[in-house]
């Protein structure tokens, strides 16, 4: 194991590398791989992809990146130190639940822990996982065996097995863009968590998971609507992402006419979630007031879901 994780004793089991070749294929010629010793390879188009820090299988060519890509690399590159993220894992149990940020996130992450139970799979791909924050708030409400993590920064990824040190879970790492749909079991569930809103074009990539026929595709994702469009007209409600890139939502329209042409059922929950930093400047910090803000967001968003009026969408959609 390398020295980096030395201090940290691992309740979690990482999937060596090698063996992902069973759950992903090559992101150019999508082609099977197969595990040598040193790296992973394929024997289609013959390009080698390293493993990264003993842990990660790399599937990112960096020279063969676009613009865009490269632009969500740069700003998603973390560079914290393990100390410093366990003390804020320290810090995030203590607060989980009661701090703004993870209060504003618990609704969705329960409404997709459902979603996920009824999958039946005690595997998940999580994609764009990030440093892993959705998983560790997931386990809060399901408890599932492997969690298999797609995102393009290796940065990111080697910060998972510190956030879920204590978790009995098996965990894969692999550096890969989401936008190419290299999963190859078509069972196991595929998780996106504010992720596509990323990309270009959201819907999209969405519709070149459901070409794949994968069985179980849900999201976590910022959703459009009148209001929203409204807003957004005056330049209110959109900002431009750390990326540079302006994100996009989703429209419930396109998808269920998306499902209609792939043969897929879809479930959907909507609910309103209020940016954090607004909201600070507008009521401040006090415990009561945000304990009363989330009681009234949360009764409003359940009325409004009954109309799927938000704009946070929870979505599941099953192959026929
Ligand atoms: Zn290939």
């Amino acid at each position: 194991m390398l020295n980096y994780f030395l201090n940290i004793v691992f309740m979690l089991n990482i999937i060596p590398p090698q063996k992902l070749v069973d759950y992903v294929k090559c992101p150019f010629c999508y082609r099977s791989l197969t595990a040598e010793t040193e790296y992973v390879k394929c024997q289609t188009c013959n390009k080698i992809f390293l493993i990264y820090k003993d842990i990660i299988l790399n599937l990112i060519e960096e020279a063969n990146l676009d613009l865009f890509a490269i632009n969500e690399l740069i700003a998603n590159q973390c560079y914290v130190k393990t100390n410093s993220l366990n003390l804020s894992i320290q810090s995030n149990d203590i607060f989980l639940w009661k701090d703004y940020y993870s209060q504003s996130r618990k609704k969705s992450i329960q409404y997709l822990s459902h979603f996920i139970k009824n999958t039946k799979n005690n595997t998940i791909f999580f994609m764009g996982s990030g440093s892993g924050k959705e998983i560790q708030y997931l386990l809060n409400f399901l408890s599932f065996k492997t969690a298999i993590c797609i995102d393009l920064s290796l940065p990111a990824l080697s910060l998972i097995p510190v956030r879920l040190q204590n978790k009995e879970i098996n965990l894969g790492l692999i550096a890969s863009d989401i936008r190419n749909s290299i999963i190859i079991p078509k069972n196991i569930p595929i998780v996106f968590t504010n992720v596509l809103h990323h990309t270009q074009d959201m819907h999209n990539v969405l519709e070149k998971y459901l070409t794949e026929k994968y069985q179980h595709i849900l999201f976590i994702e910022p959703l459009d609507n009148f209001f929203i469009s409204f807003l957004s007209a005056f330049g209110i409600s959109k900002r431009i992402e750390y990326s540079g890139i302006k994100p996009g939502r989703l429209n419930i329209k396109l998808i269920r006419n998306m499902c209609k042409k792939y043969g897929y059922g879809i479930s959907i929950k909507t609910l309103w979630s209020f940016p954090q930093d607004y909201y600070h400047k507008l009521f401040g910090n006090s415990i009561i007031i945000q304990k009363l803000f989330f009681l009234l967001i949360n009764l409003f968003s359940d009325i409004t879901n009954f109309i799927k009026f938000g704009n946070v969408c929870i979505g599941y959609l099953k192959k026929k």
